[in-house]
C-alpha cells in the first residue's frame, strides 16, 4: 500500500531537481524533421522574380482549393502569374503543389509558425512567397 506512494514521491523529487522540459517560444524553437511540411515559399529566377510559369497544375491538384491564380501571357508566348495567392487557412499542408510543380517554383519550407492577426494576412501573395525564400534560409 505504501509502495505506490513512495514511487510517486520519487518521481516528484526527480522532477523537482531536473531541468524544465518546456521551450521558451518564440525565443527558443524546437527543430523539426527534414521531412516537415511547413509554410510555402517561391523559388526565384536569377533576376529575383518567381520561377512560376502559371501552368495551373498546383491549382488543379490542391484538395481544399487554397490557391488562386490569374495567368497572363507575355508577347513571347510564355505565361506568368499576374496574381498568385495562397490561403494559409484553407491549406492542409499536403505538399501536392510542391510535388506537381514542373519548374520547382512553389515549395514548402520548414517554418511552422502560421501567424497573422487577420484573414487577409494569411493570404500570401507572390511578393510574400518570394520574401519567405530568404526567411526560410535563416531557419534552415
Ligand atoms: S500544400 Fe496541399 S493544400 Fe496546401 S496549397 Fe499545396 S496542394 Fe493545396
Ligand atoms: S507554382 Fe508551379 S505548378 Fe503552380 S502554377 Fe506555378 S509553375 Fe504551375
Amino acid at each position: 500500500m505504501i509502495w505506490p506512494l513512495i514511487k510517486g514521491l520519487g518521481v516528484t523529487i526527480r522532477r523537482f531537481f531536473s531541468g524544465p522540459v518546456t521551450v521558451q517560444y518564440p525565443e527558443e524553437r524546437r527543430s523539426v524533421s527534414p521531412r516537415w511540411r511547413g509554410i510555402h515559399y517561391f523559388e526565384a529566377t536569377e533576376d529575383g522574380d518567381t520561377r512560376c510559369v502559371a501552368c495551373g497544375l498546383c491549382v488543379a491538384i490542391c484538395p481544399p482549393k487554397a490557391i488562386r491564380l490569374v495567368a497572363v501571357e507575355r508577347e513571347d508566348g510564355s505565361r506568368y502569374p499576374e496574381i498568385y495567392e495562397l490561403d494559409a487557412i484553407r491549406c492542409i499542408y499536403c505538399g501536392l503543389c510542391e510535388e506537381v510543380c514542373p519548374v520547382d517554383a512553389i515549395k514548402l519550407s520548414r517554418i511552422y509558425n502560421v501567424v497573422g492577426s487577420s484573414r487577409s494576412e494569411l493570404k500570401w501573395d507572390k511578393k510574400r512567397l518570394l520574401e519567405r525564400r530568404l526567411e526560410k534560409e535563416a531557419v534552415g
